[in-house]
């Protein structure tokens, strides 16, 4: 989509103006994600396949076949990285000992997780996980080959990417780079990592989790190589019954800060002009199958989910065989890298933007039984600016805003209803960068929901 803003400038922020949409923005985007390579993640994959199986309950000592040596080989990746930058990552494998319904012996789930620590604001947060772990038909088959190429390679793939080429830049935020085990099982790594995040006091102002973003064709031969779904909830799930009542008053059921995360990297991507458009997907993953950025979601984090335009669902959770001259398998040649570049270029841009933005801040709209809406908000540090936008309750986009400088608090919008628009304030650093907009709604904001206390 694209986004039309109407900007209603007083002469006292012209020079403002400069600092919210300086011509470079775009252009420093483009470069931080232009080394992106394709022939890279191909080569990552390939090492990916080479483990055979990485089964949560795959062998974690062999030093050649499961999960334990595809772990291994990760941290080596974040570890030569890392000695390129000058150490600026802090390499931590977040793990815990589980039990579970696909887990029927005492397992230890291993993340390996790279940290790249942000030089003004290291407590606000911005991660990119995929899944390490693979399977097969059998979801409790921890012996066959199960190459899992796209399913999760090519996520993992991705996150190793951003590494490489973002660990070269430094940032106002920490970024962090996760690759999960045990989703296959029941997205266990990534109730891991967002515990640890809970625990290190993380602001966690975005996970961005890529799962399958590495094909272009589907199972019926329809094709599409220039688009990505990106899926977010709409009601905020954290928040559960004590939101519930508060949105039916207020609003707010297209809101989240997970939507509004997704509305930002649709922007982003056409800002990007690298022929991917973003599908917005108004549901928390697919129709009854989920993905790690729900337990993000559940520990009160936005997070949203990348997955290709098109699947195959005969190249994901299959055996390797070959059935009536047809093929199925989670194989590497399946793949198509120059799409999976371009989805991992707009990872990468949105990594950079969201670590070079301050949050956003949490807004407020009153205006009942008025013809004006004022919105209100506390300053957040770090930002320069602040965009007050605001759009039709049925718009898919922001419509409308209005910038303001790092001074203001309070901005009242005359002959605007309450009642028919929804309203939002996103933050702008000095060099331009725009965080996503928080919705001025119950639940809208990018912090964890806090129930009232009973
Ligand atoms: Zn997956």
């Amino acid at each position: 989509m694209r986004r039309i803003y109407g900007l209603c400038l007083v002469p006292l922020l012209v020079p403002l103006l400069g600092a919210a949409a300086p011509p470079g923005k775009d252009r420093r985007l483009a470069a931080y994600a232009a080394p992106v390579s394709a022939e890279r993640m191909r080569a990552s994959i390939a090492r990916l396949v080479s483990f055979g199986t990485r089964h949560t309950l795959s062998s974690q000592t062999d030093p050649k076949r499961g999960i334990g040596a595809a772990l291994r080989w990760t941290q080596g990746e974040f570890e030569r990285f890392s000695k390129a930058c000058g150490g600026c990552l802090v390499i931590v494998a977040p793990s815990d000992t589980v039990t579970g319904r696909r887990v029927p012996v005492p397992t230890l789930v291993r993340n390996m997780v790279a940290i790249q620590r942000g030089t003004e604001r290291p407590n606000d947060v911005v991660i990119i996980t995929g899944h390490i772990d693979s399977r097969v038909t059998d979801v409790m088959n921890a012996t066959a080959d199960a190459p899992g190429a796209n399913d999760d390679g090519s996520g993992t793939a991705a996150v190793i990417e951003a590494a490489r080429v973002l660990s070269k830049h430094k940032f106002p935020a920490t970024i962090v780079y996760a690759a999960l085990s045990g989703e296959e099982q029941g997205l266990l790594g990534g109730k891991v990592l967002a515990d640890y995040a809970k625990a290190q006091g993380w602001n966690v102002v975005a996970n961005l989790n890529n799962d399958i973003i590495g094909n272009s064709c589907g199972s019926d031969g329809l094709c599409d190589r220039d688009h990505v779904r990106v899926f977010s909830e709409g009601p905020r799930w954290q928040g559960r019954e004590d939101l519930a009542a508060l949105q039916r008053s207020l609003g707010g059921e297209n809101d989240s800060p997970s939507r509004n995360l997704s509305r930002f990297l649709d922007n982003l991507a056409d800002e990007l002009k690298i022929g991917l458009d973003v599908r917005q997907i108004w549901r928390n993953d697919r129709f009854g199958r989920g993905g790690d950025h729900t337990e993000f979601l559940n520990a009160g984090f936005p997070a949203v989910r990348f997955s290709v335009a098109v699947e195959n669902y005969d190249h994901q959770h299959q055996d390797l065989r070959v059935e009536n001259g047809k093929e199925y398998g989670d194989t590497i040649d399946k793949m198509d890298f120059a799409y999976l570049e371009k989805v991992t270029e707009l990872n990468v841009a949105a990594l950079a933007a969201l670590a070079s933005a301050p949050p956003p801040p949490e807004p407020k709209a009153e205006g009942a039984v008025s013809t004006d809406t004022t919105v209100t908000w506390s300053a957040v540090p770090g930002a320069a600016a602040y965009h007050v936008r605001w759009r039709r309750s049925d718009s898919n986009q922001w419509q409308q805003s209005a910038l303001l400088p790092a001074s203001a608090t309070r901005h009242i919008i005359k002959g605007v209803r309450v009642d028919d628009w929804v309203f939002g304030v996103s933050s702008v650093s000095k060099d331009g960068f725009e965080s996503p907009v928080a919705s001025a709604v119950p639940g809208g904001a990018f912090k964890p929901w806090v129930p009232a206390p009973k």
